[in-house]
């Protein structure tokens, strides 16, 4: 009987023991969560606040482009401007990236997509980059393949080895494109340049966050993280990311992924088509007769934002607070409603909740410094039907305009029928 005792005095102390450990992981778990929100609304509200000072900056660089007084010595510094300030938002873009996979906050939504039209947006919008290096460029883009992958995503990846493959080149130099594919069910996009290629001994931390070669990091401008997102969320998307480099004779990387059940190669893994597929006319940009209005609480933005929408042909009038613009909207008609999220005495959301209510189909695009995919999400669950972020361009602006004044036109066709 005590030798039970014993046992079961020991048993209860190593059930309290087991108790107390539950309990500090408990609380460890706890402490760690309300840290990882912490350090989520920190990046928020950094995203936030970095852009929304950018958002001004870039807006009116890009206005006082179109200023015909401007000299060329002016004109000349405003590009410096945009170009240290686009600079300073890819930078902010990328941190950002990289700490919300990192925290696995980042999510990719995979869908079909052709990779032509991949293939043609990432051409276009590199092409540039290309000729101001005297680079030849070559992106063989004649596909009917479709690829399971997340647009935007693939896009940054692609992008972002196109204009590795440039900055990383001789003068002169050529950066090849083409597609292939390897098995039944994948594709494999190549990226290969005649650059300075990459040492053996250092191939192995390319996708290492924050590593350059110190061979060209003191002459070429970078910060180390495209290829770590890049390498990140290609794995996200179920592919892989790939080098291959001979030091002063090029690199070539790859980004293999899986073709969607739609793709031909699906039956037929040589199929290499010629076909090239007129895309979508250029179309005359759309001018809405009604106005659009405004909602902005920050003046400079209020004033950036109507010269922008000026600058584009469009009439606008201006409110600083949800309430005030629930007002206007009650009593005027607008072709759309540009608003802005975060506002004192009535927010953006609470705007679009009224609007809705009172039956209004007015299409309302939010115009928003905060970045996260969350607060898309939150915007559409409000009723928006779109956000762009701050700092927005000139032409973005002008295509989710005539995005939504054509929708927004048909939306009131269908409704009077
Ligand atoms: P960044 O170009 O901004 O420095 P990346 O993460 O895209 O960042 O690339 C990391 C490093 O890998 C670069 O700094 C460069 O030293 C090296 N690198 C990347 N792509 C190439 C390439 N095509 N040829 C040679 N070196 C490259």
């Amino acid at each position: 009987s005590r030798r039970a005792y014993i046992s079961s005095n020991q048993n209860i102390r190593l059930r309290i023991e087991a108790d107390l450990r539950e309990q500090a992981l408990k609380d460890a778990k706890e402490e760690a969560e309300i840290a990882n929100q912490a350090k989520s609304t920190f990046l928020s509200s950094m995203s936030h606040e970095l852009r929304t000072p950018l958002n001004a900056i870039l807006g009116y660089t890009q206005l006082l482009e179109h200023d015909a007084l401007l000299s060329e010595k002016q004109r000349k510094e405003i590009r410096e401007i945009d170009s240290a300030g686009n600079m300073l938002l890819e930078l902010v873009n990328q941190i950002l990236d990289l700490a919300r996979i990192e925290e696995g906050n980042l999510r990719v939504s995979l869908e079909s997509i052709p990779l032509q039209n991949v293939l043609q947006e990432c051409k276009s919008l590199i092409k540039p980059m290309a000729n101001a290096r005297h680079i030849m460029l070559d992106v063989i883009d004649d596909t009917t393949c479709h690829v399971i992958a997340d647009h935007t995503r693939l896009k940054q990846v692609i992008l972002n080895l196109m204009s590795n493959a440039i900055k990383y080149n001789h003068e002169n130099g050529s950066v090849t494109v083409r597609y292939s594919f390897p098995t039944e069910g994948r594709v494999c996009i190549e990226v290969k340049d005649t650059g300075y290629g990459i040492p053996r001994n250092k191939i192995n931390h390319i996708f290492d966050p924050f590593f350059r070669l110190e061979e060209n990091s003191r002459k070429i401008e970078g910060t180390g993280i495209g290829l770590a997102i890049s390498n990140k969320l290609t794995q996200m998307m179920k592919g892989t990311l790939s080098v291959q480099s001979e030091l002063g004779q090029g690199s070539t990387f790859w980004v293999d992924l899986p073709c969607s059940a739609e793709c031909p190669c699906m039956e037929n893994p040589d199929i290499q088509e010629n076909e090239k597929k007129q895309q979508g006319k250029q179309q005359e940009p759309e001018k809405a007769s009604d106005k659009i209005l405004v909602v902005e609480d920050n003046p400079s933005n209020l004033k950036l934002i109507s010269s922008q929408l000026t600058t584009l042909g469009y009439k606008a009038d201006l409110a600083s607070n949800g309430k005030e613009a629930l007002n206007m909207i009650m009593h005027n008609h607008y072709a759309l409603v540009l608003t802005d999220c975060n506002m004192p005495i009535m927010d953006g959301y609470d705007l679009v909740t009224e609007i809705r209510n009172n039956n209004i189909s007015v299409p309302v695009v939010a115009l928003t410094a905060d970045a996260f995919p969350e607060s898309e999400e939150a915007c559409i669950k409000a009723g928006m039907n779109d956000r762009i972020i701050k700092p927005v361009s000139l032409q973005k602006l002008n295509d989710t305009l005539q995005q939504w004044l054509k929708t927004g036109n048909k939306y009131r066709d269908s409704g009077n029928q």
